[in-house]
């Protein structure tokens, strides 16, 4: 899908920037960090970098996964998530090496038993270790 429609599906505004941010998801492979898109786009506004992230977040466009070291990652999310509801319950893999992070769709996170009274509202699988390149 063309970044213009899925800002449109997910009632955001289109602006230039929103638009190379989402193309630059789009074209990677792989999961990106802040620092990977300030990276690739030039003259981008930290604050609005760390605002267009949270909003495209809170839409359901990308999705959040924490890794053990550094800042966080985001991934372009499947095509079901909506505002306020995300249904990206799959593993990710976060190469020690090369510290790429990737999603892997088709790896469901196992149901566990929480205490009773307890609600899960994200599952977050990560494995790491070394990726093809680097293994
Ligand atoms: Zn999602
Ligand atoms: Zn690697
Ligand atoms: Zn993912």
């Amino acid at each position: 899908m063309h970044s213009t429609e899925i800002l449109k599906n997910h009632g955001i505004r289109l602006t230039e920037t929103r638009q190379k941010i989402l193309n630059t998801f789009l074209q990677s492979p792989e999961a990106l960090s802040n620092e990977d898109i300030e990276k690739s786009l030039e003259n981008l506004d930290r604050i609005t970098l760390y605002r267009t992230l949270k909003t495209f977040e809170e839409k359901g466009i990308i999705h959040k996964i924490p890794n053990s070291g550094n800042s966080p990652m985001y991934a372009i999310c499947q095509d079901n998530c909506t505002e306020h509801q995300h249904h990206d319950s799959h593993g990710h893999f976060h190469c020690l090496e090369c510290g790429k992070t990737v999603c892997m769709d088709h790896t469901d996170v196992p149901g566990i038993k929480v205490p009773e009274g307890y609600k899960v509202e994200q599952k977050h699988l990560i494995l790491e270790g070394k990726c093809d390149v680097c293994s």
